[in-house]
């Protein structure tokens, strides 16, 4: 970790949706921080919020979606004007690989192409240059640079994904939001392009946000991890700690869920299902669902509070003195 202070800050952020039905309150006071060189890993079921959170830190919420709350790059909130302070950043300082590739390109321009619009839109090169720039990028990335004007359909599934990510690299960006950049790719496809965006943050100083519901993909890619249940975050800290010494049920549930083919201990599903966000949640969200609950939890929101440096969680059971009344 760099000893600068972050280059992302996320501090309280919400997202609400202006539904037919009603409000849903996507995102409810996520924070977390990261550095240069850093990579975490935002986890938890699907719909808990993690997308939303990061489409909401670059700006590319739907217009029915409301957001408050301050994203920092370095220092500076990039979501404080709206869409006049964060577009400038978009791409340029903050880049996002989206989930299938094939959908982030458009199937009737040539890749290369493609992969020179962000670097045009931010006056980073253009022409010669940006053409240069791309060839240099797909031998980043591990892409023939005669592939340079072909079309999306003439790559694999792969080599898409990694001219995604060299379209994401195209400006030089401090952090990169990948949403689960590996779903849809087979086992050896979805190692290599892990392995390739490791190296990245490593070279290049990356930190690195990616969401995925698979742990094993964060054990293997991040050095910290964040948990998130309906749209909230419960527990941050090192991936080893969460593994090792879980502060929060859910987290411990979502382990035990993972497949290990070496283990001899049968997989634990989690009973139930997640609440409703577009209704007022009483007490710990994950209170139907938990097998600690205790008797204020059905009461009392938990607090997101630090229990142990560099490792938070949000969960009755930290608070030794109110698990002791009880
Ligand atoms: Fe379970 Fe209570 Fe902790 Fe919520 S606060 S996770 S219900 S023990």
């Amino acid at each position: 970790m760099s000893t600068r202070g972050p280059v992302l800050r996320v501090e309280d952020l919400h997202v609400w949706f202006d539904l037919p039905g009603g409000e849903l309150h996507a995102v409810q006071g996520v924070s977390f921080e990261l550095h240069a060189g850093e990579r975490l890993g935002l986890v938890g079921e699907s719909g808990c919020g993690k997308t939303t959170s990061i489409l909401a830190c670059i700006g590319l919420l739907p217009p029915n979606a409301s957001v408050a709350g301050r994203v920092y790059l370095n220092d500076r909130d990039i979501l404080e004007g709206g869409e006049s302070t964060v577009a400038p950043h978009r791409w340029k300082d903050v880049a996002m690989v989206f989930q299938g590739a094939m959908n982030a390109f458009n199937p009737v321009k040539r890749i290369g192409d493609q992969i020179a619009e962000p670097m045009e839109l931010h006056r980073t090169a253009k022409g010669r240059a940006a053409r240069t720039r791309v060839v240099e990028l797909f031998e980043m990335v591990g892409i023939a640079p005669e592939r340079v004007d072909r079309y999306p359909h003439e790559f694999s599934g792969g080599m898409r994904q990694r001219a995604a990510i060299a379209m994401a690299l195209a400006c030089n960006p401090q952090v990169l939001l990948a949403d689960e950049p590996t779903t849809a790719l087979d086992v050896m496809v979805q190692a290599q392009i892990l392995e390739l965006l490791v190296q990245l943050s490593e070279e290049l100083g990356l930190a690195l946000v990616l969401v995925t519901h698979d742990l094993p993909v964060v054990a293997q890619t991040c050095g910290r991890a964040a948990v998130m249940y309906a749209g909230r975050m419960v527990e941050d800290g090192a991936t080893t700690d969460l593994y090792h010494d879980p502060k929060h049920p859910y987290t411990r549930l979502l382990f035990s869920a993972t497949p290990d083919l070496y283990a001899q201990e049968h997989i634990v599903s989690i009973p139930g299902v997640p609440p409703r966000l577009d209704r007022d949640i009483v007490g710990c969200p994950f209170q139907p669902r938990c097998d600690r609950a205790f008797a204020p939890c059905p009461t009392i929101a938990p607090p997101f509070v630090t229990v142990a440096p560099r490792h938070a969680a949000a969960c009755h059971l930290n608070d030794v003195a109110l698990e002791r009344t009880q």
